[in-house]
């Protein structure tokens, strides 16, 4: 049993998640919402909307040299997006493996991507992949208005 005093910090971590145009396409928002919902963690930023390729530029900085960016950039651009921002206990880190590998190849059965997708241009989702990340990635999607701070009346039971 650990007491919510000694996880305070630790249940306050946050991640984005983003379903990708295919996702979305492909009506897979409500099962990737129920798989994060049914892990314990708590929904706090959720919208939808149409990527710019300056947001797409600045989440994906690191990519940008990377030869297949333009079709990133034509993917993640071609419909809208739901955006979400999730809390909990080693979210992030949780969400990666519910999430599973870049390339779906490599994610097994039961990981949203070893579930719903083949090609790893066509992944379904978006996952921060660390804590730092997460916190830049989650300033530059949401504005702070936009995330909702709640208790969840059954906390005692997951913490
Ligand atoms: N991607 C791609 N081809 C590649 C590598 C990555 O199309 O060879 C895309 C894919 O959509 C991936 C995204 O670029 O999810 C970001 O890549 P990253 O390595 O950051 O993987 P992720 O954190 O999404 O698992």
């Amino acid at each position: 049993y650990i007491s919510n005093t000694s996880v305070k910090g630790g249940i306050r971590e946050r991640t984005l998640i983003a379903v990708k145009p295919d996702g979305v396409q492909r009506r897979l928002v409500g099962q990737i919402i129920q798989r994060f919902e049914m892990r314990g963690f708590q929904l706090v930023g959720l919208k939808m909307l149409q990527v710019s390729e300056e947001l797409l530029l600045q989440h994906y900085t690191s990519l940008c040299k990377k030869p297949f960016y333009p079709s990133l950039l034509q993917y993640m651009t071609s419909g809208p997006v739901v955006a979400m921002v999730w809390e909990g206990h080693n979210v992030v880190r949780s969400s990666r493996m519910l999430v599973g590998d870049t390339n779906p190849a490599e994610a097994p059965p039961g990981t949203i991507r070893g579930d719903f997708s083949i090609h790893i241009s066509r992944n379904v989702i978006h996952a921060s992949d660390s804590v730092e990340g997460a916190q830049k990635e989650i300033a530059l999607w949401f504005q702070s208005s936009e995330l909702i701070e709640w208790e969840c009346c059954d906390h005692g039971n997951l913490y």
